[in-house]
């Protein structure tokens, strides 16, 4: 008996569904069908998709196709309802998507929609219709991270390897199927902020945004991704024609500072960033979010808030501020809550909409910064 290398579906697009199936003598709207049963029905395997003749799937598996969705190895429940899962690949890879259920507050809907003009922020709701359920899912793009930010528990894996554009759906599918979510009726958000850099995995990270789009229904206006600052790629992103908003990780407010924290500064530095940003062709009312996570004593001063402002002159853009979650090997303290208050009524008042991001699942390690497969659970006492 021949054996076959393993060819996964998930991932292809509609063209290349179409070339396969051509190829096997089938008619071009079996492509469709096997695109929908994949991003839509989001099908776990090649059997369960029932609006396939069986003997194209017998066909498809025998040249070695198959369609597999990522193993939960590992699900961590917060008391906030967020979920941690540690998710593993077919090479025992492994990375994390969380699951965050948005409350109905309106702090929770600014992070709901971070690349929303901020006055749109208001809570809609319409009495009688029966609950959608709201939620946004962070989505990791590399499993671990080059780019070695100080604060950052993801930069200790360093990188293993990029992940495939079906291993980024995937996991969107994956955690949408354990939630048993119905896109449509369901109000969820994407975020590209789990491990690693999207755009140092940005063709992958590009694919994966089509098909979650134009499979599985989920608008890119509800996706944001973030970046560190991959300037040449920022171009690229301002002219793909189906884009999530886009976030910045600022996180500091001069050069000085910046090459200390994320020591990618030394090949684009603020001024390539902003430049960069300057240039970006935003859409209308679409804001950059620029994120700040507010270390103690070294970028939460007042003097650290006006270099922000002076920063931001002319630039279309809020200011997300995120306390430092902390974690073991983290030289870094979290900063109290008056230093992030004060931080944020110095942008305010300059007119720069400024909002705390709530963390969430800092008991079971799933907040920004945390994700480093980690299997404890984090002493809150
Ligand atoms: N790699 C991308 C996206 C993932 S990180 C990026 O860096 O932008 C998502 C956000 O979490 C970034 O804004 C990052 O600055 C922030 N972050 C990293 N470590 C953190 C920590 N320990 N506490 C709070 N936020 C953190
Ligand atoms: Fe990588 Fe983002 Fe963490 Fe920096 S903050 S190490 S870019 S995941």
């Amino acid at each position: 008996m021949t054996t076959h290398p393993q060819l996964e579906l998930l991932g292809l697009n509609n063209q290349e569904l179409t070339l396969l199936v051509e190829s096997l003598g089938e008619p071009a709207f079996r492509a469709r069908q096997l695109f929908d049963a994949l991003y839509r029905q989001r099908c776990p395997a090649l059997d369960g998709i029932s609006n396939l003749s069986k003997s194209l799937r017998a066909r498809l598996a025998e040249q070695g196709y198959r369609t597999s969705l990522p193993a939960i190895e590992q699900r961590f429940v917060s008391f906030d309802g967020t979920v941690r899962y540690l998710v593993r690949f077919s090479d025992a890879q492994t990375v994390e998507t969380v699951w965050m259920p948005d409350g109905d507050g309106v702090e929770e809907t600014e992070d709901l929609l971070p690349g929303a003009a901020p006055r749109q922020l208001a809570v809609r709701r319409t009495a009688g219709n029966p609950p959608s359920r709201r939620a946004t899912i962070c989505v990791s793009s590399q499993s671990g991270c080059a780019v070695n930010c100080q604060f950052c528990m993801t930069a200790q894996l360093g990188l293993q390897r990029n992940l495939t554009a079906g291993e980024i759906v995937g996991q969107v599918l994956l955690v949408l199927n354990d939630h048993q979510i119905k896109i449509g009726r369901d109000r969820i958000n994407l975020v590209f902020m789990g491990q690693g850099e999207p755009f140092l995995n940005y063709e992958n990270f590009i694919r994966a945004v089509q098909l979650l789009v134009q499979g599985t229904g989920i608008p890119e206006s509800r996706m944001t991704v973030s970046t560190s600052g991959i300037v040449p790629r920022i171009a690229d992103f301002g002219r793909e024609p189906i884009r999530p908003h886009l976030a910045i990780s600022l996180n500091a407010s001069n050069d000085v500072l910046r090459e200390r924290l994320m020591p990618i500064n030394r090949k684009w530095n603020l001024a390539a960033i902003l430049e960069a940003a300057r240039g970006f062709p935003l859409r209308s009312r679409e804001y950059f979010t620029m994120e700040y996570v507010l270390l103690s004593g070294v970028n939460d001063s007042a003097e650290n808030a006006h270099e922000v402002v002076a920063l931001l002159h002319g630039i279309r853009a809020k200011v997300n501020l995120i306390a430092l979650n902390p974690g073991p090997e983290i030289a870094f303290q979290t900063p109290t809550a008056q230093a992030v208050d004060a931080f944020q009524q110095i942008l305010i008042a300059a007119g720069i909409p400024a909002y705390l991001r709530r963390p969430r699942g800092l008991d079971i390690y799933a907040a920004c910064g945390q994700l480093k497969r980690s299997t404890g659970l984090v002493s809150l006492g």
